[in-house]
């Protein structure tokens, strides 16, 4: 799965865990980093390798490993540091991914398909399509669930299609209980987050009406006020879309490490593209992401140039 992974990339690989372990395979799951502690209630999340903090176990079994499957990227560059050694391994690679333009030579088989939901999804269809649709259980339902729900914005994007809805269904009827998979990752914050978002809101957030689009900035002093933790950042730059007439949202965040930027858009504007142009990212036409090694200032000064150069899309 990517670097800090999200329900999505969690999801799929232990959805795909418990389907392999059924069909009597040894399979482990490896992340490139940490994640966010609002995962932690997935079953089979506690016997997950954290490759950045047990890097010499996840090396192991990445050396004994027959078959890799990569889910949730496409680039070997969303695995962070665990690249270098991704390249090198001589194991069987599959994809399953939904992002745009994969990293192809790399994989030896694999599945990318831009119009499917969620890469929880297309775990899905490979259990289904295998045969054996019978295996799916109330652990696999609930990996699954948790994956789609999220990718599709609680069901409302354009890719929850007719087949998400059946696939929902069908996971319904293993006994799944989707309420509490709900409560597990939006009712589970400590007050501190909160607090964050609201300070956020009133003092990092500027609309720029004149575009269409709306930016929060937020610096490094920030994060550490609040003591923000892996993951307490997602979903932020949803907010400003909520303003009428917005139809881009960005999210430009000093990590210290380096500055993460998220882009989000409404209707025909393209923020894969944005992203792949100005801040060595990608994703998605509607949803993508990307890192700068400027300074916060300088990062927020190219992406207002950038967002003056794209105003008349954005009208
Ligand atoms: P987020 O803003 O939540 O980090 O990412 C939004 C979407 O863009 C996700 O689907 C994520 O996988 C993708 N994404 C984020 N950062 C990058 C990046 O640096 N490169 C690429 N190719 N995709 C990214
Ligand atoms: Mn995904």
């Amino acid at each position: 799965m990517h670097q800090k992974p999200d329900a999505d990339a969690m999801g799929s690989s232990l959805g795909l865990f418990h389907f392999l372990s059924q069909l009597g395979h040894e399979p482990v799951v490896i992340s490139p980093t940490n994640w966010a502690e609002w995962l932690k209630w997935m079953p089979g999340c506690g016997g997950v390798i954290d490759y950045e903090y047990s890097t010499d176990k996840a090396m192991a079994v990445l050396d004994q490993a027959q078959w890799v499957f990569c889910l949730d990227f496409n680039t070997l560059a969303r695995t962070r540091h665990m690249a270098n050694r991704l390249r090198k391994v001589s194991a069987t690679k599959i994809l399953i991914d939904h992002h745009q333009q994969p990293e192809v030579d790399y994989f030896d088989y694999g599945v990318s398909d831009t119009a499917k939901s969620s890469t929880s999804e297309m775990v899905y269809d490979f259990i289904v399509g295998s045969g054996h649709a019978g295996l799916i259980d109330i652990d696999i339902a609930a990996c699954l669930y948790a994956g789609v729900m999220t990718d599709t914005g609680s069901f409302r994007f354009p890719g929850a299609s007719a087949a998400v809805h059946r696939m929902v269904a069908a996971l319904k009827d293993t006994g799944l209980n989707h309420t509490q998979i709900h409560d597990d990752l939006f009712d589970n914050f400590l007050e501190n987050r909160l607090r964050f978002t609201g300070f956020v809101l009133q003092n990092r957030m500027e609309i720029f009406y004149e575009h269409n689009a709306a930016l929060i900035a937020i610096p490094w002093k920030d994060l550490v006020r609040y003591e923000i933790k892996t993951g307490d950042t997602e979903g932020l730059v949803n907010f400003p879309l909520s303003i009428q007439g917005i139809k881009m949202a960005a999210l430009i965040i000093d990590r210290d490490e380096e500055v993460k930027c998220s882009f989000r858009s409404k209707g025909n504007f393209d923020v894969n593209v944005f992203a792949r142009k100005y801040f060595e990212g990608g994703g998605h036409v509607n949803a993508a992401g990307g890192r700068s090694s400027d300074t916060l200032e300088v990062t927020v000064q190219k992406f207002l140039q950038a967002l003056k150069d794209n105003s008349s899309q954005l009208q």
